[in-house]
């Protein structure tokens, strides 16, 4: 019986692993993949848009090279601190469901060898949002050379590559795509980018479709995915088949609501928005508390690092430690871009 498991060795599961060391506790971390797995699945050499110090945890500097830390210095760094804080992790290790039952919580976990029980008294669910893409739905997209992630523009040397997706993951793929060679065009079914683009990728985005470097088809919506082309309906009822040797679709990502649903955890229907107690994040189900990005439903940019980091103490803290997280958190856990 371990007095608490975190689900999710991400930024927010890590801190919160933390919080609990500091009140005497040792959680057992578990992570589906390595620690900080959605990290590791960022394009390789990617910045990160917060200055290092707002992606810190348990008060570890984070030093790196340029303003803002790459993916590769954020990898070091949480590496280094579950390290010198001598977190219990396990890693690869998947949460399949859990319940509570009369003597604790009940776990299954999935690992490579198959599957096994584990039990706590308090279950955290730090599992973000970055291993369930958005998908179009659409016939062809389990096709082998249609991507639901970006790692490096190299890929597309020399190929048609079709991006659909109209924010910065999409934006982001689609320059470096093209500065390795490819020939690309970008497909967004809303009328111009979403205004969240970050403010130094909208010029450079829109000179090169202007420049017609990068072709773009806004309004554009995804048909089917052939083995050669990308099919997108046009605005006269008509289709049209875009040349595709490789498809990257960035729409986005949502929550594992199917595990919160085998736990028992009541979800918004609309907004995926969970059952929780803003002041102690636990969930409607007695012992399992919700952290991170996870506690967002489908609004996935109102909780990131720089303002999820605090979840653990107010899981793991006292009424004196979350009225102090409260006043952080107005200043801090506003949705991103206000
Ligand atoms: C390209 C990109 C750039 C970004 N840049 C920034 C930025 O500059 N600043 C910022 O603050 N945020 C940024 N974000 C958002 C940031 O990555 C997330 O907000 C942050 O990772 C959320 O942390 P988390 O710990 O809640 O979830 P995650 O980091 O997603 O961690 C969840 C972990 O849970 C694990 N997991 C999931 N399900 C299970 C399961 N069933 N069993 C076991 N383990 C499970 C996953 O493997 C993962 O490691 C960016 C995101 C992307 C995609």
């Amino acid at each position: 019986m371990e007095d608490a498991i975190i689900v999710g060795a991400g930024p927010i599961g890590l801190a919160c692993a933390i919080s609990a060391k500091r009140r005497g506790g040792d959680p057992l971390v578990l992570d589906a993949g390595a620690i900080t797995n959605s990290i590791v699945h960022y394009p390789i050499g990617m910045h990160f848009f917060t200055t290092p110090e707002r992606l810190e945890i348990g008060g570890h500097p984070l030093t790196c090279a340029g303003p803002k830390a790459t993916r590769e210095e954020a990898l070091k760094y949480y590496r280094g601190v579950v390290r010198t804080e001598g977190i219990r992790t396990r890693t690869f290790a998947r949460l399949l469901t859990a319940g509570r039952e009369a003597d604790g919580i009940r776990c299954t976990v999935g690992t490579r060898l198959g599957e096994e029980t584990l039990w706590c008294r308090t279950l955290v669910l730090a599992t973000g949002y970055f291993d369930h893409p958005n998908r179009l739905g659409v016939e062809g997209e389990d096709r082998p050379h249609v991507r639901h992630y970006f790692d490096e523009g190299h890929l597309g040397y020399g190929l048609d590559v079709v991006v659909v997706g109209g924010k910065n993951s999409a934006v982001e793929a689609a320059l470096q795509l093209y500065r390795a060679g490819a020939r690309v065009t970008l497909v967004h079914r809303g009328p111009a980018f979403s205004r969240s683009v970050k403010y130094w990728l909208r010029p450079d985005i829109e000179n090169r479709i202007a420049a017609g470097e990068i072709g773009a088809r806004f309004g554009g919506t995804v048909q089917r995915i052939d083995a050669d082309a990308v099919v997108i309906g046009t605005a006269d009822g008509g289709e049209q088949a875009l040349p595709a040797d490789l498809v990257y679709v960035l729409i986005g990502f949502h929550p594992d609501f199917a595990l919160l649903e085998r736990i028992g955890i009541h979800c918004d229907p609309d907004s995926g928005r969970p059952t929780i107690d803003p002041e102690t994040l636990e969930t409607n189900v007695a012992g399992v508390y919700l952290a991170g990005s996870a506690t967002a439903g489908r609004s996935i940019s109102e909780i990131f690092i720089e303002n999820g980091r605090f979840d653990g103490e107010k899981i793991f803290g006292s009424a004196a430690d979350r009225a102090r997280v409260d006043q952080q958190y107005t200043s801090i856990r506003r949705p991103r871009g206000e």
